[in-house]
């Protein structure tokens, strides 16, 4: 039994299943974030405020016999839901702790070869979330992918094992199908880390396909690798190496469009490096400056936050130059077409 008779109470089962079934959303809503988000060895750590708030927050209405033996129901004193929060705490351990499977959108349901604890079977027939995340078939574009494919009736079972008393780890696998090409599936291997202490960690530990980036056709098709391994990079939790690659693909960009070799520096590039008319150079950030500031970065590395912001800053940087570079190219194509 789950906690369904609580410090002497009866009643409690509505408490019980709603407190799994905001695990079981918040599970879903973190595996689409980690895999929206992550690349191979990226991992989020779950936000479990909301369950904490739940239990402390929750009105505890319990049914007892007073003392005319008749039945009544009665809110828990103050004192009394203390003790029962204690015991609802204890459960949102089990739960985070306790060996989860899975469904498919497409079709079927999670097996599991072991006997299942009656919190493990409330656990089970979590359906693997839709998500939106680049396909290698459709050239790394950003596709709706759906959990399962044609022909799978199963999903393999989750793997569980303890590391010691307060902590355990599986490893899940997560099948998923392109909508737009329904090519080869890519399946994902997810370990989920918890313990009381440092809470619930999901990372992708394996990936079936390798990752591609999406790089938007204005980025020149020479530096695209470069641009390509930086967004990887970054993905999968290394923003300084995205930095690093961030700054390679700007220097080889400069050395091709000017012509000049490896002998040459940043500030020789610069100077060399011819803008179309009517580019708007004052209002953006000169390719100069975001040079300068991911070397910055590589030279002066800061916390993993201030490199992650300098990434994205600088990522975005770079494609408004590129976006801007086109759209001027394109305007003066057709100006002198029509002069
Ligand atoms: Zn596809």
């Amino acid at each position: 039994m789950i906690q369904s008779n609580l410090n002497g109470f009866k009643g409690f089962e509505t408490y019980r299943d709603e407190l799994i079934q905001q695990a079981k959303e918040l599970i879903k809503t973190s595996i689409a974030s980690l895999l929206e988000t992550r690349s191979i060895y990226g991992s989020i750590r779950l936000d479990l405020s909301p369950l904490d708030k739940k239990i402390q927050q929750q009105e505890y209405i319990v049914q007892t016999t007073n003392q005319f033996g008749l039945q009544e129901r009665r809110a828990l004193s103050e004192a009394e839901s203390q003790v029962v929060q204690k015991e609802f705490f204890g459960l949102k351990d089990a739960i985070l702790s306790s060996l989860w499977s899975f469904d498919c959108e497409y079709a079927g349901s999670a097996t599991n070869l072991f006997s299942q604890t009656e919190l493990e079977q409330a656990m089970s027939h979590i359906t693997i979330p839709k998500v939106d995340i680049s396909c290698t078939h459709c050239k790394g574009e950003v596709t709706s992918h759906t959990s399962g494919y044609e022909g799978l009736n199963y999903v393999p079972s989750n793997i569980q094992y303890g590391l010691n008393d307060s902590k355990s780890a599986s490893v899940f696998v997560l099948p998923y199908i392109c909508q737009k090409c329904r090519k080869e599936p890519v399946v994902f291997f997810v370990r989920k880390d918890y313990s009381s202490k440092n809470g619930c960690k999901l990372q992708i530990v394996g990936v079936s396909s390798f990752p591609s980036a999406h790089i938007a056709k204005y980025i020149p098709k020479e530096e695209q690798t470069h641009m390509s391994n930086a967004l990887i990079s970054n993905h999968g939790g290394m923003p300084l190496a995205g930095i690093f690659y961030l700054r390679v693909f700007i220097e080889q960009y400069l050395h091709r469009v000017t012509g000049l070799d490896g002998k040459f520096d940043c500030e020789a590039l610069m100077e060399h490096y011819a803008l179309p008319e009517g580019f708007p150079k004052d209002k953006l950030t000169s390719l100069k400056i975001v040079y300068h500031e991911l070397s910055n970065s590589i030279h002066q590395p800061g916390s993993f936050e201030e490199t992650q912001t300098q990434f994205e800053k600088s990522l975005q940087d770079i494609d408004i130059h590129f976006k801007a570079l086109a759209m001027t190219e394109e305007v003066n194509l057709v100006s002198s077409q029509s002069s």
